[in-house]
């Protein structure tokens, strides 16, 4: 099963991944030269929201509708993506000259739930979106998917092949482009320079009501200190811009399934997803880019109004963590669900007598850059030469990840993506590194 879930708790383990792999078989010419953001792009951002749907064999999606939103944070060099992670793949193709001119890689809640058992037998659909720097002439926008373990097992496939499952046309003459109308305050938290070379977090909160701003101020201070207590944002203090939007809910706290607590919040949070108590996600991440569009944003990260331990992250989507959890543990868990969210890492902890796996296969190579099955080792250099045992990090190439205890192997004996009480591995401290200094150029 796929999970960007937290940790377990006593477990204290984490996972982090960060490869650069180039198997992908991508029809779409890339331009041969660089493209010049300001010939295809105005200043501010598209955004294409979708239903996906479909169960455990079947992928759909339904449009929904275009808007615009007031702010486009990201780098206007570094327009299309070359990392190769994460199970969805946006592409937006020039009409005129064919060739893609901005991309990027993803994952969704929805990606999980189809590894879950009721996917056999029941089809559902959650709200979604794409968002794109908003394109001065007409375009395709493209929705890719990988092909699933299983399948590419049966194919012979050494990695998951991409399959397009989705086209829509931009018109620039489209009159049915929602505008944007802002409805709630944003506030600077810690600015430290211009949108498109830093990398821009923004935190919502949910379950915090009017009366509660200072609270959610307090959880935002939290979230800013551990941040940058680890590396690499300790030494890229200077490179990293986060806000917060205001948006108080009707009722406090966060709604816990299995304790039939329920409570009316802005984005319908909960814990329990996919019956993992400390599993805090929503459905409808359309909710979730409504409040986050107020401000510039690379990264979602929502600080729920709760103590309870728990979170989530799933790479270039959201990324959840209680506000104030009361074994203290809030801090890291909101950087190793950033390892998540930012990266795609995969989990490198181990369940114990787990040793089957929809995601993790022996003969198909992961995504993630922290995990490998050794089918293609070429892929992650750390597999090939042993490094030295580090004091802090252990013997390096350990056996088990990706919850199973055979057949997976991580960088490290220890990291922040296996335990909340170390940092990131070397391994992934360079895959963080490398994908901040693409977000940032
Ligand atoms: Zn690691």
């Amino acid at each position: 099963m796929k999970k960007s879930s937290i940790l377990p708790l006593l477990a204290l383990t984490l996972a982090v991944a960060g490869c650069k792999s180039a198997h992908e078989t991508t029809p779409t010419p890339r331009a041969a030269e660089p493209i010049s953001f300001d010939d295809y792009f105005y200043d501010k951002t598209m955004r294409l929201d979708f239903y996906h749907c479909g169960d455990s064999l079947n992928e759909m999606y339904f449009f929904d509708e275009l808007k615009q939103e007031p702010y486009f944070a990201g780098s206007h060099v570094s327009l299309t993506d070359s990392f190769n992670y994460g199970t969805q793949r946006f592409v937006l193709v020039d009409e005129a000259s064919g060739k893609e001119i901005y991309s990027y890689h993803y994952c969704t809640l929805w990606d999980e739930w189809r590894c879950e058992p009721e996917a056999s037998s029941v089809p559902t659909g959650m709200p979604e979106s794409v968002v794109f720097p908003y394109p001065k002439h007409n375009a395709v926008a493209q929705i890719w998917s990988r092909l699933s373990v299983t399948e590419t097992k049966k194919r012979g496939l050494k990695h998951q092949p991409w399959e397009k499952k989705f086209e829509y046309p931009i018109r620039t003459d489209n009159p049915f482009v929602r505008a944007f109308s802002p409805v709630y305050e944003v506030q600077d938290l810690h600015v430290a320079g211009a949108t498109q070379h830093c990398l821009d977090i923004v935190l919502l909160p949910e379950g915090y009501t009017e009366n509660e701003k200072d609270r959610f101020l307090d959880d935002c201070r939290l979230f800013i200190s551990e941040f940058f207590r680890f590396e690499p944002w300790t030494s890229n203090q200077n490179r990293v811009n986060i806000r917060m939007v205001w948006a108080p809910s009707k009722e406090s706290g966060v709604s816990i399934p299995s304790e039939n607590k329920w409570f009316a919040t802005n984005m319908k949070i909960a814990y329990d997803t996919f019956n993992s108590n400390r599993y805090q996600m929503t459905r409808d991440f359309q909710a979730v880019r409504d409040i986050a569009g107020h401000a510039p944003y690379d990264y979602i990260y929502v600080l729920t109004n709760s103590d309870k331990y728990g979170g989530g992250g799933i790479y270039n989507f959201y990324g959840i963590g209680a506000g104030h959890d009361r074994f203290g543990s809030s801090g890291a868990v909101h950087v190793h669900e950033f390892g998540h969210q930012m990266l795609g890492l995969g989990d490198e902890y181990v369940e114990i007598g787990n040793n089957i796996s929809e995601q993790y296969q022996p003969g198909v190579e992961p995504y993630e850059a922290n995990l490998t099955t050794l089918t293609d080792i070429s892929s992650k250099p750390w597999a090939k030469e042993k490094a030295e045992p580090d004091s802090i990090f252990g013997e390096s190439f350990a056996e088990g990840g990706g919850y199973l205890e055979h057949g997976v192997w991580r960088p490290y004996e220890n990291c922040l993506m296996r335990a909340l009480a170390y940092p990131f591995c070397p391994t992934c401290l360079k895959a963080v590194t490398d994908y901040l200094e693409y977000i940032c150029r």
